[in-house]
């Protein structure tokens, strides 16, 4: 017998938690299962032949809003091939609607409602030992011989604790993000949410997550995320997991987790405040601002609160802290989500996600939808067409602008320079909502640009603004520019190099001597020290405020700051500097 565990995964560095934890459940029968991963960026054929391949004797696929669509049109084409083959399916996306997943897809077998472990071993044992009646399934909703649907009971929740961990040949997942839970449910009740759904909230024992995460930093796993719905929900809990990771810190792994900001405490904070710069980063949701729609969406955040408690993470340092917005929220027109966005981006995360909803099958808000005016796609990921408040044009701008928050913001390429652009407009709303008309008025929208060519629009963007500055914009645009790169071929919005041939020799010679700035370069001679480094002069004071300023900086790539990869600087004026 041969049972295959499939998932088909947003992007090659994920994987997928669920078919593993299943697997490792049914341990028995683990001769007779087999896990097989793709990503929706693979060619359909070539999975469908891979699965061929494999010989199933059962499949089951792990289904999720990403991957929903991709999933079902793979059904179909297996079933064509082989039409004898029971297909499974699981996740939260097929879980509320079973019955409808039934109907809609007739060559499906059946669908494991909520968390699946017990329920996957009582199916693995029906097919493999042929000892049991599928009916006697609790969780399930199957088709029988006749062709009719039979939804049994939803199951009691199980032992987290009880589901044995995943990860033993850490080869298996070398480059890859690895996902690890110690909850399951959330306390809250926002009503986009299926999370809400679930209000048994339970925990992992704390004993057998310290072996865990002990496991992790022995073997210097780069990144672990733990999926845990709000991570501090529980303050002994996140506590006791953030304690043990301080004082055990490898110096290398970092570890995410999706937090309620306004939940922590001052001793969290205080705890927080002595980690290792990119021990942990932070993702916060804050979805908005505007009080009318936090009551109806039924969320209990307190901005006030979480704006000072972003602050004060950010004032430590040491944190990478991730803020979440949603655009088509009930009562959050154009304007409101423009106030939003400025509330959230006066916290300077250092990313700031605009995210558009998504209508789920299941959730509150899906039960809503009239009453919000609220038409979305028909196709998973359901995202928002328009609301009662935000007409489609507006949504079409907000999409714009997202863009322009990845490419400008998010990508942490041009922090200094837009810092100072920001201050030719009435807010950093109205700044990215120009960039967007940019793009779009000048076609830049519907190409690809190289990483170069995105500081040379930025620069013709912001001279458009204000010529006036433009030399100072050019020299922000260089200065980001070399913060995070040491390029050799320089480019030609950089205009000429401002060093002299004299002054870098001088200056080399005399660091290979004396090693005045450059921490970790004992070893290298002058000529490898240039070569690692880059040296530029600048005429305006482009770390603080843009005032005219002559310095030299020199650039340190071994010494990044680990949140944000910047080079570390050095700034000198001519005198120090020669
Ligand atoms: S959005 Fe987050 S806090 Fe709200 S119900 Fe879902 S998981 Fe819980």
């Amino acid at each position: 017998m041969n049972i295959v565990l499939t998932a088909i995964n947003a992007k090659y560095i994920h994987s997928n938690l669920a078919v593993y934890s299943l697997k490792a459940y049914a341990e028995k029968y683990k001769e007779h299962i087999t896990i097989a991963e793709y990503t929706i960026n693979q060619q359909m054929d070539e999975i469908l032949m891979d699965l061929y391949k494999k010989q199933p004797d059962v499949l089951c696929f792990s289904c999720y809003i990403w991957n929903l669509t991709y999933v079902e049109t793979l059904i179909r084409e297996i079933h064509k091939i082989l039409p004898d083959l029971p297909i499974w399916v699981g996740g939260p996306e097929v879980s509320y609607d079973s019955k409808d997943v039934l109907l809609r897809l007739p060559e499906v077998t059946g669908v494991m409602k909520g968390e699946g472990e017990e329920m996957f071993l009582e199916l693995a044992a029906y097919y493999i030992d042929g000892n049991r009646e599928l009916s006697e399934t609790a969780g399930i909703t199957f088709r029988n011989s006749e062709g009719g649907i039979v939804d049994c009971e939803w199951r009691r929740i199980m032992d987290l604790s009880k589901v044995p961990f995943v990860y033993k040949d850490m080869k298996e997942f070398a480059n890859k993000i690895i996902y690890y839970e110690t909850s399951r449910g959330c306390p809250f009740s926002c009503s986009y949410c299926l999370s809400s759904i679930d209000k048994c909230l339970r925990f992992r024992d704390l004993d057998l997550v310290k072996q865990e995460l002990q496991f992790f930093l022995d073997e210097k796993v780069p990144q672990v995320k733990f999926v845990d719905r709000t991570f501090n929900c529980k303050h002994e809990h996140s506590l006791a997991i953030w304690k043990y990771i301080q004082e055990h810190d490898n110096g290398v792994t970092n570890f995410h987790f999706e937090i309620s900001a306004d939940l922590l405490n001052e001793e969290e904070l205080q705890l927080i405040s002595k980690m290792r710069p990119g021990l942990i980063q932070l993702e916060i949701g804050v979805q908005s601002t505007n009080p009318d729609t936090i009551r109806e969406i039924n969320r209990t955040m307190r901005f006030e609160k979480v704006a000072k408690i972003v602050k004060r993470i950010n004032s430590f340092g040491n944190v990478h802290q991730h803020l979440d917005l949603i655009a088509g929220l009930p009562f959050e027109d154009y304007e409101s989500f423009g106030k939003s966005f400025n509330d959230v981006y006066a916290l300077c995360p250092e990313q700031l996600q605009l995210g558009f909803l998504k209508v789920l099958k299941g959730s509150y808000m899906k039960e809503h939808e009239q009453e919000y005016g609220l038409i979305h796609k028909s196709l998973p990921p359901y995202e928002v067409l328009y609301t009662k408040w935000l007409p489609y044009k507006d949504v079409l701008k907000l999409k714009r602008i997202e863009e322009m928050v990845e490419v400008y913001y998010n990508s942490g390429q041009f922090t200094y320079t837009l810092s100072q652009l920001v201050k030719a407009f009435a807010t950093p709303f109205a700044m990215y909502e120009a960039m967007g008309a940019y793009y779009e008025e000048n076609g830049l929208h519907v190409v690809s640009h190289s990483r170069v060519s995105r500081y040379e629009i930025l620069l013709q963007f912001a001279l458009q603004q204000d010529a006036k500055r433009g030399e100072l914009y050019r020299e922000l645009l260089v200065f980001d520019l070399y913060l995070r790169e040491n390029m050799k071929n320089r480019p030609e919005f950089a205009g000429e190099y401002t060093m002299e041939k004299e002054e870098l020799s001088a200056f080399y010679e005399k660091e290979s001597k004396e090693h005045c700035y450059l921490e970790g370069y004992e070893m290298y001679d002058k000529r490898q020290l240039r070569k690692m480094t880059h040296m530029e002069r600048f005429h305006y004071d482009v770390t603080e405020d843009g005032t005219r300023r002559e310095r030299v900086i020199l650039f340190d790539y071994r010494n990044r700051n680990p949140l944000n990869y910047q080079a570390r600087i050095f700034c000198m004026t001519d005198l120090e500097f020669l």
